[in-house]
């Protein structure tokens, strides 16, 4: 099967290209001048063509939170996003009640064979609960914690699809949580913190490989006792084995922040997430963030 994508703006490494992007069996043939015969057309209508966008960070949309722990809900969001554009996302959850994200994973379970049309689900992403009170965001206070083996090495062993796990650095026991995570092959991501650039490099050395949603809820220099101490910002700008993900949505972070962004890190060190909420793609009006019952 023989698709052709005409009068695109074809996004490219290097710049824009008007060519006609031909898929062969859904896959990416190249771009040609000529539309092959008996091809499928898709008029973009001078939009632009891009690759599917993988968000690594989105608690949901079109009205539904992956907190909502519905099979349902989780389907509402992967076609939601599909229609602007992902083609592949890891639900993430909040800090909740170890209950809750019990039944959150056993919700993606048993989504993953029902989501024929929507984003796929490339595994799950916990955002906390071992945050920093002082850099709790959005995130429910009642629910913060310090990371004890007793507690997440159940939640380990009871969710096999748990690909990243954000959490803060300087609490008790964070290093050893990070060296768990990278033992088991998940992303260990440094964020909701208040670390310093010493607490950051720790958890590096240990496992952590990217920041949850840069200069959103993390520290940066601060003076304690008339010292002055880096933070993760600066960390994140020095240590170039650190990912960035960054919500560019220009006010999380604004376009003159993204810029230097870009100008110290450079494209290769950072990576695009929505952090999406139920309201997106929706009508304006109120909204819940988290699930219906609690957020
Ligand atoms: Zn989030």
């Amino acid at each position: 099967m023989v698709t052709a994508i005409i009068n695109g703006n074809v996004i490219l490494p290097d710049g824009l290209c008007r060519g006609i992007l031909v898929l062969e069996d859904g896959r990416i043939k190249g771009i040609q001048n000529n539309i092959p015969a008996g091809a499928e057309v898709i008029d973009a209508e001078g939009n632009y063509v891009s690759p599917g966008f993988i968000d690594m960070h989105t608690h949901g949309a079109g009205g539904a939170d992956f907190m909502d722990c519905t099979v349902e809900a989780y389907i509402t969001a992967a076609r939601m996003h599909a229609m602007h554009g992902t083609t592949l996302l890891y639900p993430t959850t909040l800090t909740s009640t170890d209950e809750l994200l019990y039944e959150s994973f056993e919700t993606y379970r048993k989504a993953v064979p029902q989501n024929t049309e929507g984003a796929a689900f490339g595994g799950m992403h916990l955002e906390g609960p071992y945050f920093s009170p002082a850099f709790a965001g959005a995130q429910d206070s009642r629910y913060l914690r310090n990371p004890r083996p007793e507690e997440y090495m159940q939640i380990l062993d009871r969710c096999p699809d748990l690909a990243r796990w954000s959490f803060a650095p300087e609490l008790d026991g964070a290093p050893e949580f990070a060296a768990e995570l990278r033992r088991r092959g998940i992303v260990a991501s440094i964020g909701h913190t208040n670390a310093t650039f010493g607490e950051c490099d720790a958890a590096f050395r240990a496992g952590a490989s990217l920041m949850t949603h840069f200069y959103s809820c993390m520290s940066t220099i601060s003076r304690r006792n008339a010292f002055r101490y880096a933070g993760t910002i600066e960390y994140g700008y020095w240590q170039d084995g650190i990912a960035l993900e960054i919500i560019a949505d220009g006010i999380h972070v604004p376009s003159d922040l993204l810029h230097l962004i870009l100008k110290i890190a450079g494209d290769s060190r950072v990576a695009l997430v929505t952090d999406s909420m139920r309201a997106a793609g929706m009508p304006e009006g109120p909204s819940v963030l988290g699930g219906l019952s609690d957020g």
